[in-house]
This record gives C-alpha cells, sequence and structure tokens, in this order.
C-alpha cells in the first residue's frame, strides 16, 4: 500500500498545476480522479444502503465515468449524447437508468438499443410513449417537491404532483407498462436534507399504497441528486446532511432498492480551474486583470449555476491591491469577481478557481472564438499519479 501511495502527487499543487499548464496549456481544467473516489466514498459511507449513480450532467468526462464504475457504482443518463458516450467506453448498459422525464421518441430508441431499461416518466403522454416499449423497458414515475430553499429548485420543471402519482401508475399498467418505482430531484446544492426526507417519506408510502392496489412492482425508490458541496460558502459536512436521510432510510422495507442520482456532490471538488492573466490595466484605482477564462467558459456555472467559486492567484506576496478578474471576451458582463485584494499580477500569472468540477466546462460556450478550458484527467488509476490524459473525447 505504501508503495502505491508514495506515487501520489496531489495534482492541486502549485508546483503541479504548473507543470501541468508548461504541458498542456491554459485555460485547464485539472480533473483530480483521486478526489473523485474520495467524494464517491464519502457519499457511499454518509447514506449506506444506496447504489450511486452518478448523473453525467455536470460533468460529462470519460474519466470520471470510468473512475466511478471502477468504484462499484452505477451511472444516470440523460440524452443521447450522454448515451453515445458511455456506449462509446464499452460500459455495461446494466449499470445505466435514463432520467429525463421528456424525451422523443428516437431518444427512448437509442437508449433501448443501447441496453438501458430503466426510464423516467412524469405526465400521461411520456408514459404512453413507452406503451410500444412494455416488453423492454420499465419506468420510475417522478414525483415533484417544491423545493423554494435549494440554489437550483429542480421540481419546478419536471415531477407529477404526489396525488397524482397513483393514477400515472394505473395508467402505466393499464398499458402493460411495469412500474418499477418512484424518483425525484429535490434541486440541486440542497441548504439541508429535510426536503429530502419529506420526499422520501411522501414516496414510500406512494409505494405501497401503489403495492396494495397492484399498480406495479414498485420496488425501486430514486431520491435523486442535490447533495451540496463547499463553495465561497460552506454547507453542511454530508456525514451530517445525509444522517436524517438514514434514519429515514432505515425505516424502509429491506426489498425496496434505493438509488440516488449525484451529480455536483461527486465531480464538484475535484476539479480545479486554471486560468493565465492575458493582460492588465489600471482603471478607476482598481488593477483589472484579464483571464484566459471567463463567465462564457468555465465560470458559466457562475450565471447559470449561481455558484461561486474560491479564487486565488497561484502566487503569493505581502502586498495586495484592489483588484478585478474579468474573462477574455469583449462582452461587459464578462467579469468574474470585483473588489478582491490580490497581489499584483502580471501577464502569464495564474489564476486558479477550486471546487469547479461541476456545472463548469460543461455549460462553457465558445463565445468570441475563445476555447473551451482543455480538461486535464490525472490519477485516472487509484493510488498512480503516472497517467495524465487531456479530454480524450
Ligand atoms: C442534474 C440532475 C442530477 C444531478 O443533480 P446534482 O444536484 O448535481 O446532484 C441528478 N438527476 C437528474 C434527473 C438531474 O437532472
Amino acid at each position: 500500500m505504501s508503495v502505491r501511495r508514495s506515487r501520489f502527487v496531489d495534482p492541486f499543487q502549485p508546483a503541479e498545476v504548473r507543470r501541468l499548464v508548461r504541458q498542456f496549456g491554459s485555460p485547464l481544467l485539472i480533473l483530480d480522479c483521486e478526489r473523485v473516489r474520495v467524494q464517491y466514498r464519502k457519499l457511499r459511507a454518509a447514506l449506506g444502503r444506496v447504489d450511486l449513480h452518478y448523473a453525467l450532467k455536470p460533468m460529462p468526462h470519460a474519466a470520471v465515468v470510468q473512475t466511478v464504475l471502477a468504484e462499484g457504482g452505477f451511472l444516470d443518463l440523460a440524452t443521447t449524447g450522454e448515451v453515445q458516450l458511455v456506449r462509446r467506453l464499452g460500459v455495461d448498459p446494466a449499470r445505466c437508468i435514463h432520467t429525463h422525464p421528456i424525451k422523443r421518441p428516437q431518444d427512448i430508441r437509442n437508449a433501448l438499443e443501447f441496453g438501458v431499461r430503466t426510464f423516467v416518466a412524469d405526465n400521461p403522454d411520456e408514459v404512453r410513449k413507452f406503451e410500444q416499449f412494455s416488453d423492454r423497458a420499465e419506468l420510475l414515475l417522478r414525483v415533484s417537491f417544491r423545493s423554494p430553499g435549494a440554489v437550483c429548485d429542480l421540481s419546478r420543471k419536471f415531477g407529477c404532483d404526489p396525488e397524482d402519482v397513483l393514477e400515472l401508475a394505473r395508467l402505466a399498467a393499464e398499458l402493460g407498462i411495469t412500474v418499477r418505482g418512484l424518483s425525484f430531484h429535490v434541486g440541486s446544492q440542497a441548504g439541508d436534507s429535510a426536503k429530502h426526507v419529506e420526499a422520501l417519506d411522501a414516496c414510500a408510502q406512494l409505494m405501497a399504497a401503489g403495492r396494495r392496489r397492484k399498480l406495479g412492482v414498485l420496488d425501486t425508490l430514486d431520491i435523486g441528486g442535490g447533495f451540496p458541496i463547499d463553495y465561497t460558502q460552506p454547507v453542511q459536512d454530508i456525514e451530517r446532511f445525509c444522517e436524517p436521510l438514514r434514519s429515514a432510510l432505515e425505516a424502509l422495507p429491506k426489498r425496496v432498492r434505493v438509488i440516488a442520482e449525484p451529480g455536483r456532490f461527486i465531480v464538484g471538488p475535484a476539479a480545479l480551474g486554471v486560468a493565465s492573466v492575458m493582460g492588465r490595466a489600471r482603471r478607476e484605482g482598481h488593477w483589472w486583470y484579464y483571464l484566459d477564462d471567463g463567465l462564457y467558459g468555465s465560470y458559466s456555472g457562475q450565471l447559470f449555476d449561481h455558484a461561486r467559486y474560491p479564487v486565488e492567484p497561484l502566487k503569493d506576496s505581502e502586498e495586495r491591491l484592489p483588484s478585478v478578474l474579468a474573462g477574455p471576451t469583449c462582452d461587459s458582463i464578462d467579469v468574474i469577481a470585483e473588489n478582491l485584494m490580490l497581489p499584483k499580477l502580471e501577464a502569464g500569472d495564474l489564476i486558479v478557481g477550486r471546487a469547479m468540477g461541476a456545472y463548469t466546462w460543461a455549460s462553457a460556450t465558445e463565445f468570441n472564438f475563445f476555447p473551451k478550458a482543455t480538461v486535464v484527467a490525472v490519477n485516472l488509476t487509484p493510488g498512480d499519479s503516472g497517467m495524465v490524459m487531456p479530454f480524450p473525447l
């Protein structure tokens, strides 16, 4: 063990960051698979009996997929593009579910052809799309529990009202479609687990009622994602967050398989964004530093995901001056952070952003022809820093 451990190099250490930028250029997203493993294991331990299906959406990268699978995990796909990615990687479809509540028939066919069996529906029209596939597909019905407390409330756009679930299950039964269970997603970056617990209890009751009325197998409960991570604002640690959930899970019948669809928690802390100063100007008493990554790039999560990443220069000095970090595009909204106290920087100096694995690169654009950051995955094999791979797709 100690021999393998000695090969592990923390890729977020300044010397290593500089080395990777020399090798792969800037902007860079350093994706540390060792941190993916740590996050996966932490959530597994905190949730107990729950199988984790990593949701690809926040960081659809081969290295994350392979790391999660090597840990014994599962995957949550939502689009034909994600199906194609895992298919190229030779993933066993039995480890995948498809959870987009609204799909074109071709999306369903693509997933079925790959070998996925479990899908999600939340309304009668969507359930009817599965009538012709009833021999090959089974459904989780997505239930909506509004969550104004979450940073991103996902139950506004998707999910059926709890009082309509059994009616939907009855429709599926009439059409000969197997209802495997229920699912929910209370929202991303939840402040605490109260909403998860409420939804879990309500679903447990609905599933029991559905089983009594023979409306489906109803032996699977999918508790979604939403598990929070630290950004500039710290959150409850995951043990504490999951504690109330664990007690609620223990009350479920043993034959119910519980799964979750974590995205952010698995990959958020596992990537470091690295940008370079392209140039600087002094404006109204502030130093403005123009970076090669910004709001249209990896920092797009500040707009779409409402996240604030902790940013800091890689070099340090005693003297600090009022500073602004701006992105590279010609748009005036492209400003990452203002009112920072930073050392005086020069062209070529590096700025790192922490917790940049989720909803960053995934939602980046190439506006103004500034290319997206190169993703470099490191520590692909446990305890081995020897392998480094730029984004392979
Ligand atoms: C986005 C999404 C997830 C992942 O949510 P996180 O809050 O990042 O854990 C899981 N399931 C579904 C259906 C999603 O849309």
